[in-house]
């Protein structure tokens, strides 16, 4: 506990001085910014949750999802860069990698050294993973890969990325398996990055592959496991995306506090009208059971329960959260949450990244009436 109380202070000392004041940059330039990474990487963050013994920090899943929380109270972008690079990034290579992929790629990608991306994604291939027709098909000395990715955060800059590909189109998800593929790979294409909503210096693009040649050691698990062990991450990814949203949905409030104290009207500041503390106390309300939810299933991985229910529910209720926090901070800033001059527009925007990650809502609330037998 004491651990956890000095990360969170040193982190939010980080994050309030060094994260918060770049945002803005950050969000306009639309571009990676490379120099946040570099400090980022300098604290050790993209480690915090591998062993020590393979260049790590030995951190646990709370750690990770308090580095996620303060990191997007400063910036979304941030947050989201760091999250692929700590856990959907690293993790395969970690996990199935050969010794010679960690000591080129993963002991680097944990120093900041290189940047990784994880590519489910296909243009008809969402949330329905069954639908993904990137083909890795066997040969003689390896496999050949044909196909589309989309959506794929960090792509533009990735110097690796874990692919998951159909390999038995007849076993459905039984056929799908992770292959891992360098940035310079013949017959990969990287495409430039979408202009999207929010989370700008997260950049996103297409990766194509056309006869893409990866030897037989690239493939990442044992043949076939590909869905399964996805979904061995899948409960960490899900309370991974409620933690960001918790630290944007405090970021909305906060804002929202303060501009509430200052803003006069009617002789009085706007916070003391009891429809501007309504909002504001329901906000709080929410963001304290998110907040509740969320450390309540890092609690339960970090003693080895896989907790998926309860981070499904983390992920739907904290993500919902983060959106109603943006969306009544813009209300409570009256026009100039409208303007680019204050930070709750990009608020609103980036919340809706949290939407789609881990599990649309929609989706989520299938698989929490699922856990639940029905
Ligand atoms: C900024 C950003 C970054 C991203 N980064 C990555 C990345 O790094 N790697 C990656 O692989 N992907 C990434 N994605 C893609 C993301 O994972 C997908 O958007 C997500 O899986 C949802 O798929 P979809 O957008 O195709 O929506 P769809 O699956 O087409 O869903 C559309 C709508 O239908 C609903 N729906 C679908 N199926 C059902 C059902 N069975 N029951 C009820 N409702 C349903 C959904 O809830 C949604 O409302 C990113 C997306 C964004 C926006």
């Amino acid at each position: 506990m004491k651990e956890e109380e000095l990360f969170r202070k040193t982190l939010s000392r980080f994050v309030d001085q060094e994260i918060m004041p770049a945002a803005r940059e950050i969000d306009e330039k639309e571009e990676f910014p490379e120099a946040i990474f570099k400090k980022v990487a300098k604290l050790g963050f993209f480690g915090i949750r591998y062993p020590k013994e393979i260049g790590g920090e030995g951190g646990n899943t709370t750690l990770f999802c308090i580095l996620c929380e303060e990191l997007a109270r400063g910036s979304m972008a941030v947050a989201a860069f760091t999250a692929m690079q700590c856990l959907m990034g690293t993790d395969f290579i970690f996990r199935y990698g050969t010794e010679d992929h960690k000591k080129r790629l993963l002991l680097p990608a944990l120093k900041g050294e290189k940047i990784v991306a994880f590519a489910l994604t296909e243009p008809e291939a969402g949330t329905d993973l069954s639908a993904i027709r990137t083909t890795a098909k066997k040969v003689k000395d390896g496999f050949v890969i044909n196909g589309l990715k989309t959506w794929i955060t960090n792509a533009p800059y990735a110097d690796c990325f874990t692919v998951l590909c159909q390999t038995d189109k007849e076993k459905g998800l039984k056929g799908l398996d992770f292959f891992l593929v360098e940035k310079g790979a013949l017959g990969l294409s990287v495409s430039t990055k979408f202009d999207k909503l929010g989370t700008k210096g997260a950049p996103v693009s297409e990766l194509s592959f056309d006869d893409c040649h990866l030897p037989l050691e690239n493939r990442l698990g044992e043949e076939g496991k590909g869905h399964d062990n996805l979904r061995a991450i899948l409960a960490e990814i899900r309370v991974m995306t409620a933690a960001l949203s918790l630290g944007l949905a405090r970021a909305a409030c906060d804002a929202s506090i303060q501009y509430a104290k200052e803003r006069v009207q009617f002789g009085r500041p706007i916070g003391k009208f009891q429809a501007i503390q309504m909002k504001i106390a329901n906000l709080a309300t929410d963001i304290e059971a998110s907040r509740l939810m969320v450390y309540n299933t890092t609690r339960l991985m970090d003693q080895g329960i896989e907790g998926m229910k309860e981070a499904s529910m983390a992920k739907y209720f904290a993500s919902e959260t983060a959106c109603r926090a943006a969306d009544e901070a813009t209300r409570i800033f009256g026009a100039y949450g409208f303007s680019m001059e204050y930070p709750v527009q990009r608020f609103y925007r980036d919340a809706r990244f949290l939407l789609y990650g881990g599990g649309t809502s929609e989706i989520l609330q299938v698989i929490i009436a699922k856990e639940l037998g029905l």
